[in-house]
């Protein structure tokens, strides 16, 4: 799989902008994943996305009736171009206060030259930013009644952040998670890797965070985590909350912690097989 977007043509395929529940809207491309988190004293947005995704998500944001200039917080799901190339024309066009986790913000406040796999790669850097404020594992975003919670998933990014929340719709409360991604990269080291020496251990650690949180409504940074095209053809077939899915978040990330496994044991098999030196 190649790192440029033109290997992934739904990555800037416009996708319709629409309700997922409570006070969450989707407003990302069909491959990218933006959500507009809209409160009574201004919007969230995660996920800048490409460079030329920002215009996409401006105009997603206002055919649901919302201004992109209330934009206040910018949050990423995690350090790739795919995710965060567009955050420095957002802070510039709307001033929100961009918040990372640290382990990604070195990564986007250099503009993705410090990515432990991508550094040298020109085609995955983009415009650096600014962080304003670089959060910690189960630190708390707020704004207006919302409350975001960053659980710092690490593996994929060394600061990649899942995104918890809670939303009421039709007077039932749900718990939101919104995955940073459990994805094992083709070329990813996950033994003996001197940029990233516990990268295994740390995908350990974020697939039993994974498992731990409370999930209702399961979204993630790819629309293909969650299988965004199924349901949003669902939602216009009039089903009432197809993102509700909690027995799909579990398979999800079982899928992936095996393949995870997987992966873990060839390389390591490749190892122990090696010639001493
Ligand atoms: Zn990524």
């Amino acid at each position: 799989m190649g790192l440029a977007a033109q290997a992934h043509p739904d990555w800037t395929t416009p996708f319709p902008p629409h309700h997922v529940a409570g006070n969450i809207y989707y407003v990302g491309s069909q491959g990218l994943a933006s959500y507009l988190i809209t409160t009574s004293q201004g919007n969230i947005l995660i996920n800048s996305s490409l460079e030329s995704s920002v215009p996409l998500i401006r105009e997603s944001i206002e055919k649901l009736g919302f201004h992109f200039s209330d934009t206040k917080i910018l949050l990423i799901s995690h350090a790739h171009w795919d995710h965060c190339a567009g955050s420095a024309a957002i802070k510039e066009a709307t001033g929100a206060h961009y918040m990372v986790l640290e382990g990604d913000a070195e990564v986007v406040e250099s503009g993705g030259k410090a990515d432990f796999q991508y550094g040298a790669s020109p085609e995955a850097q983009y415009p650096p930013a600014k962080v304003d404020r670089v959060l910690h594992d189960r630190d708390e975003v707020r704004l207006g009644d919302t409350v975001l919670v960053a659980h710092l998933t690490p593996g994929h990014t060394k600061g990649c952040t899942t995104w918890t929340l809670k939303v009421q719709e039709a007077g039932q409360t749900y718990n939101v998670v919104i995955v940073g991604s459990p994805n094992v990269n083709a070329g990813y080291q996950l033994v003996n890797n001197a940029k990233y020496p516990q990268i295994a251990a740390d995908y350990e650690r974020m697939f039993r965070v994974l498992k731990s949180l409370p999930c209702d409504i399961f979204l993630g940074a790819h629309g293909d985590y969650f299988n965004l095209d199924a349901k949003y053809a669902r939602l216009k077939g009039g089903a009432a909350s197809p993102f509700i899915d909690p027995a799909g978040y579990k398979a999800y990330v079982a899928e992936r912690e095996t393949a995870f496994r997987a992966a873990l044991a060839k390389q390591s098999a490749g190892r122990r097989g090696g010639a001493p030196r």
